[in-house]
């Protein structure tokens, strides 16, 4: 059998990619799903549990109208119908980050069936079908100490039950094909996608890096015209940039085992964010091995059709949608609204608009100056240390002519460097553009006098010569005057303005 990855080009001009994706996230409801414990991320451990979701016998569970609401909402965002009648069921595994021994989750009966998302790749519209939205709840946190932080030789494993109960919607693409080379970036786009549609609901604090949205990517290869290929389904993709990693990797390596004969094995696998490849999990279980039965202690799920029309009627305007409009009103090409997006920026050039910068203005500094700083401190553009607010504030301070670009980037620096707001840190470090004529005057006549030949060019009809004299005066004013002041008031010290 070969062990070295064909090439990617090679791979996706002999086999083509199915993906899915499966993605779980968690929602910002004050209290549990069927319990009225606090959700907040942190705490002690085990400091957020009661009988119910610690499963105590006896206990009942209440459904949480809130999440409810949220899950329609979502599958509302996504082009779902709503069911109108429908039930929990019981998931039955034992893991011991589960208290109850069951999950209660939904099986055949979801909240959110048969929806879309539109995502676009390269400028291309791709269609996501949903094939389900679904309402569960979470597991706890199994922490295993005294290794490597892995199951294997730890001396130990911990359980931490504030997690359990937390409402989690869990949202499944129908499988996509055709997609060819793009698979990665469909995969990536997608996920990106369906983050903003869910922010924009407010109904998740949607960060991946903390857990609340998280994604499992299935991927298949076939030959053309053949039937598709096992799916494997890679867990522990924790950002949106190993989304797109997994599925180029596990297609590599599935096109390496069927290069060779091999044949792929229906398994979870995980990935690997230091090396970027997956390692087999388990072989997956198939929904006969979890028993799933309707939930008996609670009653089913009837969402009345006005109210859900209601709830529809309210969805605020999609993110895609939002965009074109703000592209439209910003007056970008699609090229420069790609790269707007592609440096994370929308909301920012957005946010510092509302502020009062103009929008070409906006995009100079959050594309420019801030951009290459975020580069060089390998942090997001909204972390970089300036916010939309400053740099409003910064322009307006250019458009005002007390900053020339060079003086507000020097202070675009100190806004970064924590040292205080623009106006604060122009006046601290007395960076105002010299506006005061009198002084002006005087060092243009200082550099008149101290360069005669040149006075005497320009006075003789050659105006180009003038730019010495100004460059002597923004010398002297250590660059803090205006240029174009200074020129005027050059040309008419010598008489030929
Ligand atoms: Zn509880």
């Amino acid at each position: 059998m070969t062990t070295t990855l064909p090439a990617y080009d090679d791979v996706v001009a002999r086999y083509e990619p199915v993906i899915g994706l499966e993605t779980h996230v968690e929602l910002g409801t004050n209290t549990k799903m069927f319990c009225a414990c606090p959700t907040d991320f942190g705490g002690e451990p085990n400091t957020r549990v009661c009988p119910v979701c610690l499963g105590l016998p006896g206990s009942l569970p209440v459904a949480n109208k809130a999440a409810i609401e949220a899950t329609i909402r979502i599958g509302l965002a996504l082009n779902c119908s709503i069911a109108t009648w429908c039930r929990f069921a019981r998931k039955n595994y034992f893991y011991p980050d589960m208290p109850k021994n069951f999950q209660i989750s939904q099986y055949d009966e979801p909240l959110c069936v048969d929806g879309y998302l539109d995502v676009e790749v390269n400028g291309e519209l791709v269609r996501i079908g949903i094939e389900r939205v679904h309402l569960e709840e979470d597991t706890g946190k199994t922490l295993h100490v005294g290794g490597s932080g892995r199951i294997h030789g730890a001396t130990e494993s911990l359980v931490d039950y504030n997690r359990a109960g937390i409402p989690l919607v869990e949202i499944v693409t129908k499988p996509v094909p055709g997609i060819g080379a793009l698979a990665p970036e469909v995969a990536r786009a997608y996920v990106t996608e369906l983050r903003d549609v869910i922010r924009s609901l407010g109904v998740s604090d949607v960060r991946m890096e903390e857990g609340s949205l998280r994604c499992d990517v299935n991927t298949s290869l076939s030959r053309p015209g053949e039937e598709w290929g096992t799916r494997t389904e890679t867990k522990n993709v924790n950002s949106l940039r190993s989304v797109e990693r997994a599925v180029r990797s596990e297609m590599l390596r599935q096109a390496m085992v069927l290069d060779s004969g091999g044949r792929i094995v229906q398994e979870t696998r995980h990935f690997h964010e230091d090396t970027g490849d997956t390692t087999s999990g388990r072989s997956k279980e198939t929904a006969t091995d979890y028993r799933y039965f309707p939930e008996p202690d609670l009653v089913p799920l009837a969402p009345d059709p006005a109210w859900v029309a209601e709830l529809k009627a309210a969805l605020p305007e999609l993110p895609r949608l939002h965009r074109r409009r703000l592209q439209q009103e910003w007056g970008l090409s699609d090229h420069d609204m790609q790269s707007v997006l592609n440096a994370g920026a929308v909301e920012l050039i957005e946010a510092t608009v509302a502020a009062g910068a103009t929008p070409a203005a906006a995009r100079k500094w959050w594309l420019g100056e801030l951009s290459r700083r975020a580069n060089e401190a390998g942090v997001e553009l909204a972390d970089v240390g300036a916010t939309p607010a400053q740099v409003a504030e910064l322009q307006g301070l250019v458009d005002a002519g007390k900053l020339n670009d060079k003086l507000a980037r020097v202070v675009l620096e100190g806004v970064v460097a924590g040292e205080g707001t623009p106006t604060e840190i122009m006046t601290n470090r007395n960076l105002e553009v010299v506006s005061d004529t009198g002084a002006l005057t005087a060092a243009v006549d200082e550099a008149i006098a101290a360069n005669p030949d040149i006075a005497e060019k320009v006075r003789s009809g050659k105006v180009a010569a003038a730019g010495a004299l100004v460059g002597a005066v923004m010398k002297t004013t250590r660059g803090q005057a205006d240029a174009k002041t200074v020129r005027e008031l050059v040309l008419a010290r010598l008489g030929v303005s």
